[in-house]
């Protein structure tokens, strides 16, 4: 007997149909003899449709005013989604309960809209557990200090639920999802991308962190961190197929090298359409620049990610980086009012409608050539580079929103992604 952790996606829960499906497969666990929690997100559509009545009646977004009570109400997706599949748990002959993050409780900091989670109390889900309750905690938010509902970013189910599993220690994590696991890139972008049976923990943070949706970076996060086993699979299989099968199925995310590990160079490539472009031009080139600027940005609460500065000319330089798109005016307007006039640069400019690729594989750490076969191939597509960030593991490339689509098909196919592995 084991603890096990399920976690659902939103279009795993999309219907009273579906989720009849996941109280089966759910039973079908527990009458296996495991201890269950389960993790759902929203009803599909259900996040969307919430904050689309928000912006109907202000133009909200992250981090702005509204924050608090867009937290109050985005939450309710997943409290609604937990309560009926409780329900159905309850109509299989189970005993269920569900719980929202403040009944748990799951203690987040005050960052409305991606809050972090700082604690969970495990001990009502213990005892409930041990009562022989299949346990049903919503995903996707927690409470604060003051009491007041947090959420953890889009797609944060993915969070909660491995860190409900680190927190009980759980066996095991699944994350059941629309697709059978993680592949070399979207499969909806590539139709020729390949399941992984394995993908090394490294690069799953790597994949996630450059927009791999597949996974929230902070569940890899949490997983590393606290070793948490965790597996993507999908929920479109039956729901009575034997549990072994199942249990082995998808993708395991491994913490070890191991022979079983795909032996690519490049193991999969990620895009992320959700940045935006800033550069403070004709910035002079003194020391503490670089401080001066994203300083200020930081101390907004706004992440940076692919940061260049050029070499000066004539004692000035150009500084650009990026920032989540949902940031991008704030950290303009940030910048044009109150760096821009103690800099004495020239200018503040950005651009939208970017996109950044990255190609991922732990076996660039042992080869030389990788990235430069990267540029060739957009440059033989025509697409202009306009700025590159690498790791020991990833390199990435900032390049116009509009090339995205054939930058990745070209990159899955130039590094052979398509071809089955020996
Ligand atoms: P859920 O609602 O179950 O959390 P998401 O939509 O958040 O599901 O994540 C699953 C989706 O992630 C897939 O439908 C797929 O389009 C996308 N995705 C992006 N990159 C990958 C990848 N490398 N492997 C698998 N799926 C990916
Ligand atoms: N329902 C939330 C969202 O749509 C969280 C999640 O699905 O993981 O982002
Ligand atoms: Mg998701």
């Amino acid at each position: 007997m084991a603890l096990i952790v399920h976690k659902y996606g939103g279009t795993s829960m999309g219907s009273t149909e579906r989720i009849r499906n996941v109280a089966k497969r759910v039973a079908k666990w527990a009458r296996a003899g495991h201890q269950m929690v389960v993790v759902p997100s929203a009803m599909s559509g259900e996040t969307n449709r919430l904050l689309g009545l928000a912006k109907e009646l202000a133009p909200t977004k992250p981090g702005d005013a509204y924050s608090r009570e867009l937290d109050a109400l985005a939450a309710t997706g997943e409290q609604a989604s937990s309560a009926l599949l409780a329900i159905a748990l309850q109509a299989e002959g189970m005993q269920a309960v569900s719980y929202a993050g403040w009944q748990v409780t799951i203690k987040t900091n005050n960052a409305y809209t991606k809050a972090r989670i700082e604690s969970i109390d495990d001990e009502r889900v213990r005892a409930d557990l041990s009562a022989g309750k299949v346990v049903i905690i919503t995903g996707f938010q927690g409470v604060d200090d003051g009491g007041n509902v947090t959420t953890l970013g889009r797609g944060g189910s993915d969070t909660s639920a491995v860190a409900v599993a680190a927190a009980l220690k759980a066996h095991e994590c699944l994350i059941y999802t629309d697709v059978d696991g993680v592949y070399t890139t979207d499969p909806r972008v590539v139709p020729e991308a390949r399941r992984l049976h394995t993908v090394s923990f490294e690069e799953m943070l790597e994949m996630a962190s450059m927009g791999s949706k597949v996974l929230q970076i902070r569940s890899v996060e949490f997983a590393g961190k606290y070793k948490v086993p965790l597996r993507v699979l999908s929920s479109f299989t039956e729901w009575d197929i034997d549990i072994n099968e199942e249990a082995k199925s998808g993708t395991l995310i491994s913490f070890e090298e191991d022979e079983n590990m795909e032996q690519a160079i490049v193991s999969g490539i990620a895009f992320n359409r959700d940045e935006a472009k800033i550069s403070v031009l004709g910035v002079p080139d003194t020391p503490g620049i670089a401080y001066q600027i994203l300083g200020a940005v930081a101390d907004a609460n706004i992440e940076v990610d692919v940061i260049i500065q050029n070499i000066s000319k004539d004692g000035k330089t150009d500084f650009s980086f990026t920032v989540h798109r949902n940031d991008y005016s704030k950290a303009v307007d940030l910048l044009k009012t109150q760096v821009l006039p103690k800099l004495g640069a020239q200018e503040v400019t950005g651009d939208a409608k970017i996109c950044k690729v990255s190609i991922v594989g732990i076996g660039m750490r042992s080869h030389v050539g990788i990235a430069s076969k990267m540029f060739r191939v957009l440059s033989e597509e025509g697409i202009n580079i306009q700025m590159i960030s690498t790791s020991e593991i990833k390199t990435s490339v900032v390049i116009d929103e509009k090339y995205m689509e054939l930058a990745v098909r070209a990159l899955h196919k130039a590094f052979d992604l398509d071809q089955p592995t020996v």
